[in-house]
């Protein structure tokens, strides 16, 4: 029943795509989520009927009732993931199934429809296909992928949705962040997720509830803000959209374990594998916001960086926050164990260093 054949997408090709010349000129400089390819995927689900009419057909604006379910009680998840042009011109992706099966336990957690991971990776697989030629190929650029799921039940009684639009787009992407590394807010007065909520699902209420804090952040003049604990507000836990990682001076390399109120990465599990597999020393532990402003003071903390599929893996140059600001190693995103790992998880997806993991699979 779950293959790929039982869900065979009905091909409407664009009218009027973008020419040549014009996507030539997008895709010199794209910056991040803001230049769209021409086609989407398109999947509807209703109870009693479940999935059905896949289509790639134009990208354009959806129609919804405004009584639809997502529009007042936001049921609403997403994942991130990108496609890459590799060496011989084939195109690949990284660790697709991972995004389908996160995709169905962020499903689950919003009672929403569950979505088929062969029904996900074949919509994904289609759009890039008929795309392909809008994934730029500069050395950190790549086609970022935004699979989406909404409640589109036009009824406002209190209730999971009966009706579902599954919607995969597209977006030739550059660098998240410019460069060197970034600077973060800690933030003390709000919360991104508590026990038993949603921070380990993928959906755009957690966005949302992080927004005001990214404001704080950016009126300190930080570029992130990192996460405390609901509870005690004093275990680190992750950015609004990235989690973080610590090296230390024995070269150990530590991150906050998963646990329900931190989302669980994709870049982040790969990140462990990695460093297990390079010989460092490897702790999922809980680490205080007063011991890493201790560690950085005393040198004891060396590195820290913040990972996910956008920003992939960034350095982290300085904290700010009601404690005041410590730097962290050089400040600047010289950073040699960070490198060390971006350059390792790099080479992998791009298809530039063996794969034996069996993480890179080819689209097309
Ligand atoms: C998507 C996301 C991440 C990173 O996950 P990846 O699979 O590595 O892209 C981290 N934190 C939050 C809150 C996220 O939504």
């Amino acid at each position: 029943m779950d293959s790929a054949d039982q869900f065979r997408f009905t091909h409407i090709p664009h009218p009027a795509p973008v020419s040549v010349a014009q996507r030539t000129e997008l895709l010199a400089n794209p910056g991040f989520g803001r230049v769209f390819t021409d086609h989407m995927a398109v999947v509807r689900y209703k109870e009693g009927q479940g999935w059905h009419n896949p289509t790639i057909e134009a990208r354009a604006p959806i129609a919804l009732d405004p009584a639809a379910a997502v529009l007042h009680y936001a049921q609403e998840i997403f994942e991130g993931m990108k496609a890459y042009r590799a060496a011989d011109g084939g195109v690949v992706m990284f660790r697709p199934d991972a995004n389908a099966r996160r995709f169905r336990q962020s499903a689950e957690r919003m009672a929403m429809a569950d979505v088929p991971e062969a029904l996900f990776l074949e919509a994904v697989r289609e759009l890039v296909k008929v795309d392909r030629d809008w994934i730029p190929s500069g050395e950190s650029a790549s086609l970022y992928l935004r699979p989406f799921m909404i409640a589109n039940e036009a009824f406002l009684g209190v209730k999971p949705s009966s009706e579902y639009l599954f919607i995969v787009i597209a977006s030739p992407v550059g660098a998240y962040f410019s460069g060197g590394a970034v600077s973060v807010w800690v933030s003390e007065d709000y919360t991104r997720a508590a026990p038993g909520g949603t921070g380990a699902a993928k959906c755009g209420g957690n966005y949302a509830a992080s927004l005001q804090a990214q404001r704080e952040a950016k009126d300190k003049k930080c570029d992130q803000v990192l996460f405390l604990d609901a509870a005690e507000h004093r275990w680190i836990e992750e950015m609004g959209g990235m989690n973080i990682f610590f090296v230390m001076d024995d070269g150990t390399l530590a991150t906050p374990p998963l646990g329900g109120t931190i989302l669980p990465g994709i870049t982040r599990d790969a990140l462990l594998t990695l460093a297990r597999d390079k010989g460092l020393t490897v702790r999922e532990e809980r680490y205080s916001i007063d011991q890493c402003y201790e560690d950085a003071a005393s040198g004891r903390l060396k590195e820290a960086f913040a990972c996910g599929t956008a920003a992939v893996v960034t350095s982290i140059g300085r904290f700010r926050g009601h404690r005041g600001e410590i730097v962290i190693g050089a400040g600047n995103g010289a950073d040699p164990v960070t490198e060390g790992l971006r350059d390792a998880l790099i080479g992998i997806q791009r298809g530039q260093r063996p794969d034996p993991y069996g993480w890179v699979q080819r689209v097309d």
